[in-house]
């Protein structure tokens, strides 16, 4: 059995998710609605994250912008998107939805704030 809280609403609900010997989802229970059960086998078959972290910029009134994944990516990706990320450097300036980085692990890494240039 795992147990996960459901993050798609602010209740929170306490999951419990019972899996079988060859780890196939057999029921889920603690479910206030049916939303529980899609992000509980999300989770547990393909579990997802929107990845978030800064990347230097050069010529800004920033020395770095906050960026993250457009849509969540399978967690065993987040790695390999934090090790491309760090060797990054970006010009400014850069606009907020900015997309920054193309097609990585099927997502788009775009900036999540405005970073102006200083001549
Ligand atoms: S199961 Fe439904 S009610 Fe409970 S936290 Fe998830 S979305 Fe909210």
């Amino acid at each position: 059995m795992r147990e996960l809280t459901c993050i798609i609403c602010p209740i929170g609900c306490a999951l419990r998710v019972y899996l079988s010997d060859d780890n196939k989802i057999e029921r889920i229970e603690g479910n206030l609605c049916p939303r529980g059960t899609e992000f509980a086998t999300q989770e547990i078959l393909d579990p997802r994250r929107v990845v978030m972290t800064v990347i230097p910029v050069l010529n800004g009134d920033l020395p770095t912008v906050s960026v993250k994944t457009d849509k969540p990516v399978p967690k065993k990706c987040i790695e390999e998107i934090m090790k491309i990320a760090s060797n990054l450097v970006l010009e400014a300036p850069i606009e907020i939805g900015q997309v920054v980085l193309k097609d990585i692990c099927g997502a788009n890494i775009v900036a999540t704030r405005r970073v102006r240039k200083v001549k």
